[in-house]
């Protein structure tokens, strides 16, 4: 398949003919990245045809991923990868004067996901495909992903992500698979139109499938709503508030909203993806009461909870089970993984609201409660208080957590951390009545995006010193620890290093005409803006070292590069303020002359996979520094460390398991614990005003956020200092203040023995392969899933 240069260049012109009716010098380069996306389809055409064709035959267990989002990113060069062509088709493309990094530029970034949820699902779908598992994605097509962040006069603007508007030549249009969902009261029903996606394995065959669904009008509806009446405004009305389903992603991962559209969105996407397991377990087994066996439902968070009813009312109302029957095979099929501990994002719907959109699905979820709560009182006899907490609904809502808890089988946390607080602490009722449900399944990420992709110099180095077997089994990764102190191993991984901090600096020069110093420590912290991330703190630390440079101007540092990136919740200000704080800092600290380049800060606008592609892999030190126990994982740090970048973290996720794997020597752990913080709050006795009072520094730089030293006045940052200094300080910025700057210090003389700062660099590198994402879904495959490779041949 187009493995000869000679062969690629035929067929790559010929198509641009065929498509555009244009010669090469007559084609653009969105006509260029369409023709070669058209021959990544001819190849992949046969293989999704007969990887289907053999799960069929073969009757084996397929696992459907429910989630709201897929942080996909551009697929063009995964997609080239997998099928073992790229280096030759670049190449090819160079001799024909193409240059294949215009032609990856044309794609749109697909960001249907706000942050680390949605990225794992699709890093997720990498591995499944990898590992030859038959495991498919089941998501929402939203016309508008996360919105596009610009910095205007240092606060974030939010643009609409219009990123279908050149079309999407990844996804096949599936009419004729189309199936009605329906919703109560006067809304009707609704057509879900399936937009598959295929997911390519690596160096297989296997084609596993991406299905979006997306909202139209059913014609019968649109005709009896208005057009016999000649009525064709309401029709038009109803047409849009159809669509409105699908039209956006909501741009919040940490609040939930008791939005009536975000609940249609919920119901929509699993009406309609379990609606198309159901017909294809039928067509293909006849039998639906081998659900459990043949099929595994699993739950990105609770937003795809309303499967359980959903599942349930199919069950009994269309295959006429009883309730018995119908919960052993909802409960035998749904695995449900909780994402979050924050009691703000746990989501909760109004009962008035569910019922009337649901009506069907709240009798069910009443049964269900009813059910539950009466077993419970078999095993807790008289335990009101203890029933009451674990209510399903309960003062007047529906609670998802619980939900999916009673209605899966297994329930998994993302980290060590995170699955021990959820057993000891917000789900201890549910772990003391059901432990055998609860596991931990540490969250991953895909190497082959994340170290291959992103950084193909530090894959050759890799290869070239252990052999190219970590591609397909990453803990091979471990065999450079031979390497960890051999110089001339070292030599080279600090030359990739300098390198992609070279390229950023390029991309910062050309974008925001702002010099960085490849020299200078690259110290990062990109991520959503979040007050439980703690960005604050972050720009604290700035402030404090630019105060000591200011009052000792030959003060012994080594130059460092701030870099931030990240997008705030449209309704956070707090988040906002604290971009628009980094803003003002670089305004500030870029522009003295006095600092004579020493210090640098940079934010870069518009975070998302692709530019995340780039900053990881020029970054020197990794800021993963929530309040612990806040994080429930974290993956951005996973992305580091397989860079070789070195972690600056609390003991929060997995930023612990990454601690046990490189050991205190290679990582910079400092704060309060998880225990201490849980402790402080239960107790109401965080007081961060003592700190104001007793520690100078502290006190400077709250002072200055109010004291008319930075841009905009005196009145600017009063929400940041009133947050500090009179809030409930829960997140402890001014508590874990002083042990960060420490662990800074400890990272600047670090970082002046460069032999010693690679070899540590290199032994991140070398653990980072337990945090695939390979071994996790291997994981989920043994543990929660029961499913085996289907290898696909020819
Ligand atoms: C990995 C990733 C995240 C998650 O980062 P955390 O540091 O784990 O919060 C968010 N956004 C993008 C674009 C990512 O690639």
């Amino acid at each position: 398949m187009l493995r000869e240069k000679e062969e690629f260049k035929a067929a790559f012109i010929e198509r641009l003919q065929a498509l555009h009716g244009k010669s090469l010098e007559e084609a653009s380069a969105q006509n260029k990245y369409a023709a070669l996306g058209s021959l990544v389809r001819d190849y992949i055409g046969k293989r999704w045809v007969n990887t289907n064709k053999q799960y069929v035959a073969k009757g084996e267990k397929q696992v459907y991923y429910f989630s709201i989002e897929f942080l996909l990113g551009r697929l063009l060069d995964t997609y080239l990868r997998g099928m073992g062509v790229r280096d030759v088709w670049v190449e090819a493309l160079a001799e024909l004067g193409v240059d294949y990094a215009e032609l990856e530029d044309q794609e749109h970034d697909a960001g249907l996901g706000n942050g680390g949820l949605g990225r794992l699902a699709a890093c997720f779908l990498d591995s499944l495909a990898a590992l030859e598992l038959p495991g498919h994605g089941c998501g929402i097509r939203y016309k508008y992903g996360l919105f596009e962040q610009k910095i205007i006069d240092g606060d974030q603007v939010e643009h609409p992500d219009n990123w279908l508007k050149n079309g999407n030549i990844w996804e096949y249009r599936k009419i004729d698979k189309a199936v009605r969902v329906e919703f109560g009261g006067s809304f009707g029903a609704v057509l879900a139109v399936p937009y598959d996606i295929p997911i390519l394995g690596f160096g297989n065959n296997t084609v596993n499938t991406l299905r979006l669904w997306s909202a139209e009008p059913t014609e019968g509806e649109m005709d009896f709503a208005s057009f016999n009446q000649g009525n064709y405004l309401k029709a038009v009305e109803y047409k849009y508030s159809v669509e409105a389903i699908s039209e956006i992603l909501y741009p919040d991962d940490t609040h939930y909203e008791g939005r009536l559209l975000r609940l249609k969105q919920q119901y929509f996407l699993v009406s309609a993806g379990i609606q198309s397991i159901l017909r294809t377990l039928r067509r293909k087994h006849g039998d639906i009461r081998l659900l459990p066996e043949k099929v595994a439902i699993h739950i990105n968070d609770t937003h795809p909870a309303l499967a359980v009813p959903e599942l349930m009312r199919i069950l009994m109302d269309e295959e006429g089970l009883g309730w018995d029957e119908a919960w052993q095979l909802t409960t035998g099929t749904i695995s449900y993984t909780n994402h979050t501990i924050m009691p703000e994002a746990l989501e909760k719907w109004p009962i008035d609201i569910f019922q009337s959109l649901l009506p069907r699905l709240w009798e069910i979820v009443h049964e269900i409660n009813e059910r539950f709560c009466h077993d419970l009182w078999h095993f807790y006899p008289g335990d009101w208080d203890r029933i009451a907490a674990m209510a399903i609904t309960a003062d007047g809502f529906v609670k998802m957590a619980h939900l999916a808890v009673a209605g899966s089988h297994s329930v998994n946390g993302v980290a060590k951390i995170h699955t021990e607080i959820l057993k000891k602490d917000c789900m201890k009722l549910f772990y003391q009545y059901t432990p055998y449900k609860f596991n931990n399944k540490t969250n991953g990420i895909t190497h082959r995006r994340w170290l291959m992709k992103a950084n193909p110099g530090l894959a050759s180095l890799i290869t070239d010193t252990i052999g190219p077997s970590w591609m397909r089994h990453p803990t091979d990764l471990n065999r450079l620890q031979y390497f960890v102190a051999d110089a001339p191993f070292q030599e080279r991984l600090a030359a990739i290093k300098r390198d992609r901090k070279a390229a950023l600096a390029r991309f910062v020069k050309a974008k925001y005409e702002l010099d960085l110093d490849p020299e200078s420590i690259f110290d990062t912290q990109v991520k959503r803006i979040h007050v439980y991330k703690r960005q604050l703190l972050n720009a604290l630390r700035i402030m404090e070292l630019y105060n000591r440079l200011k009052e000792n101007p030959r003060l012994d540092i080594v130059p460092r590069t701030f870099i931030f990136s990240g997008k705030a919740a449209p309704s956070y200000l707090l988040a906002k303020k604290v971009i628009k704080l980094v803003n003002a800092l670089a305004a500030v600290i870029n522009n003295d002359p006095a600092i004579n380049g020493r210090m640098k800060v940079i934010f870069l606008e518009n975070y998302g996979v692709t530019l995340a592609e780039m900053i990881i892999p020029a970054s020197d030190v990794s800021e993963q520094i929530s309040t612990a126990s806040k994080e429930a994982s974290g993956t951005g740090n996973m992305k580091f460390m397989m860079n070789g970048a070195v972690t600056v973290g609390t003991l929060d996720g997995a930023n612990i398991e990454i601690r046990d794997a490189v050991g205190d020597d290679n990582i910079f752990i400092f704060g309060l614990k998880a225990e201490e913080v849980i402790e402080i709050c239960a107790n109401d006795q965080c007081n961060p005003r003592y700190l104001y009072q007793t520690d100078p520094r502290v006190r400077q730089v709250t002072e200055q956020l109010i004291d008319g030293s930075l841009p905009g006045g005196p009145d600017e940052f009063r929400p940041l200092y009133d947050y500090l200094v009179h809030g409930k300080g829960d997140f402890f910025e001014l508590q874990d203040f002083a042990a960060y700057l420490d662990a800074q210090a400890r990272v600047d003389a670090r970082f002046r023995d460069r032999r010693a700062w690679a070899a540590m660099a290199a032994v991140n590198i070398a653990r980072s392969g337990q945090f695939s994402s390979d071994h996790t879904v291997g994981e989920y495959a043994v543990g929660i899933w029961n499913i085996r490779p289907v290898p696909i041949g020819e």
